[in-house]
């Protein structure tokens, strides 16, 4: 029986993710699993109503992520109400997973070996034990913390999470909800890490009706309040979206009150007076029209934190800050060698084809097993190997590196004589989270005593709404860095943006330079510097102060300790 409901987004989405779960549970191929997962999260992305997709016979493999697997079970899940395969895992898994299967986001074995240590066999025990830090107590802060984040209905993404859907959203206001222009403000404007809010500034004939229209946005979206200064929706993918009514004639004014943060916008009108009173009687149709009257350098929107932007701003001393054309380079990428899935020439070549003038391979040490590790003699033939390359190749150039483990005691996990060969090193933690804050800072000022030890890769270890990262006192390192002739990274992984914005500033500060990096697992990858100069900007770096804005016989002057 073809059931009457039309089916949102968000409900589909939660099916494909439930039956990603049971899949893990039976030890299915990790590549379908990720595909589930990927595709639900287009999904709840989408504006367009994926029941009404099917229904009308489109082609759903047109949509990134969709294979033509994931799409029957689509249309099976709208025409038939259910999927077939997800019935029969629950009907075969034990009742506490079938349980645990209402929370997709939970990883079923890390709960059953809960379940296990601390003698319990259900959610609200779970949440209870959590409750009571008995799960941090007996597990470690780590596994609280996904278990924090499985039970309670996050509305926080990631940033790059927040790029398609707000395409998604601006597409649909324009094509369906009679907006004449539609820009996301607020935090994802800012350039801020993990979006929980997002606020639209739209310009309309008709602000309700808009709104109104926005409810079929994605199938369903629910409308949560609604005014004639603003609405607030419960969006499938997570966050809440504000939408606010922007005039054309006052649309600079408006744009800059929904961009900045409370702190930037009271710096602000200590200088232009209150805003919303701008806003009824003053008529700035864009922002720049609005900086110049008050005689304001144009303040870029990744800078409208409240630091020293206002200052800096009436000074004209705000920085000019980073963009791609900047970069001459990329230091830190993984070949097949060891995780990475492309060659040494495919990754020279991508890195030529965005004009670059030199790439970094940065393969991993022996000790980091899971993603193979280089031997010494490993990395000697790489070190031949790039050498050779190095001759035939023009307009690029590889430059020898590792990612060079930093073991428990903070000794570098190749010895002296193979690092002296490379041209530099990428140093970083990826065991022993658990150490605490002393012990991880002064194993990371241990490794930076070797003078071969260069660039300080991720810093923290954090992994966005996922883990925290390991606590180390940056302040400390930032010193040793300063004294010893290092420098760090910020790691262009959208999942890491790592360092933060906010050490980045502390870095730049005390006048160390910072390398961008993609580490990159593929040629694809590269193109997600775009994060890492996102973050970059908002830590208001210009070419100045990144590492591989320099020529290479710059950096290799400068990593000579
Ligand atoms: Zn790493
Ligand atoms: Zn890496």
């Amino acid at each position: 029986m073809p059931p009457t409901a039309q089916l949102s987004n968000a409900e589909i989405a939660d099916r494909l993710s439930s039956l990603a779960q049971l899949l893990t549970v039976k030890g299915d191929n990790p590549y379908k699993i990720r595909a589930y997962r990927r595709a639900a999260s287009t999904i709840r992305g989408l504006g367009e109503s994926v029941d009404e997709l099917v229904r009308n016979e489109a082609d759903l493999t047109a949509y990134e992520g969709i294979g033509k697997a994931i799409a029957g079970s689509v249309r099976e899940i709208v025409l038939e109400g259910k999927l077939g395969t997800l019935e029969k895992l629950r009907a075969e898994v034990p009742p506490e997973v079938v349980a645990i299967n209402q929370h997709p986001r939970l990883d079923p074995k890390r709960v059953l070996r809960i379940y296990k240590k601390v003698g319990i066999s259900s959610i609200p025990e779970l949440r209870k034990a959590l409750d009571s830090g008995q799960i941090e107590e007996m597990l470690g802060a780590r596994m609280a913390q996904h278990i924090r984040q499985g039970l309670i209905e996050s509305s926080a993404i990631v940033l790059y999470h927040a790029h398609s859907l707000v395409a998604a959203i601006q597409h649909f206001l324009l094509k369906q909800c009679n907006v004449v222009r539609a820009i996301a403000a607020g935090d994802y404007r800012r350039c801020v890490e993990v979006i929980s809010n997002l606020d639209f500034v739209v310009e309309t004939p008709d602000f309700l009706a808009s709104a109104e229209s926005f409810q079929r946005f994605g199938g369903r979206t629910p409308m949560l309040e609604l005014t004639s200064k603003y609405a607030t929706f419960a969006l499938p993918s997570g966050p809440l979206l504000r939408m606010e009514p922007g005039a054309k004639q006052n649309w600079g004014v408006a744009l800059i009150r929904h961009t900045g943060s409370k702190t930037h916008l009271s710096r602000l009108t200590r200088v232009t007076g209150s805003l919303s009173d701008l806003e009824r009687t003053a008529s700035f149709s864009t922002e720049e029209a609005f900086y110049k009257r008050y005689e304001l350098q144009f303040i870029p929107p990744e800078l409208r934190e409240g630091l020293d932007e206002v200052h800096l701003a009436r000074e004209g001393k705000l920085p000019t800050l980073i963009t791609q054309e900047d970069l001459r380079g990329d230091l830190h990428m993984h070949t097949e060698a060891s995780d990475g899935v492309d060659t040494l020439e495919q990754m020279a070549l991508a890195g030529k084809s965005r004009h670059y003038a030199y790439v970094g391979i940065s393969d991993h040490s022996p000790s980091l097993k899971i993603a193979n590790g280089l031997s010494v003699e490993r990395l000697k033939k790489q070190i031949r190997a790039i050498d050779k390359l190095n001759e035939k190749l023009s307009g690029i150039r590889l430059l020898k590196s590792a990612e060079v483990d930093i073991l428990a005691d903070g000794a570098l996990d190749y010895p002296d004589e193979i690092l002296h060969e490379l041209d530099y090193t990428v140093c970083s933690i990826h065991s022993r989270f658990a150490m605490n804050k002393e012990q991880q800072t002064e194993r990371i000022l241990r490794a930076m005593d070797n003078r071969h030890f260069n660039i300080l890769g991720h810093a923290t270890g954090r992994l966005l709404l996922k883990r925290p990262g390991y606590e180390i006192d940056i302040e400390r390192v930032i010193k040793q860095a300063k004294q010893n002739g290092c420098f760090f990274e910020l790691n262009s992984s959208p999942d890491r943006l790592d360092v933060s914005a906010e050490n980045a500033r502390l870095i730049r500060e005390a006048g160390i330079l910072i390398a961008i990096s993609t580490d990159s697992h593929s040629t694809g990858e590269l193109a997600t510097m775009r994060f890492g100069l996102e973050q970059a900007r908002r830590a208001g770096l210009d070419k100045n102060s990144v590492l591989n804005t320099r020529s290479v016989s710059d950096i290799l002057k400068l990593f000579a300790r």
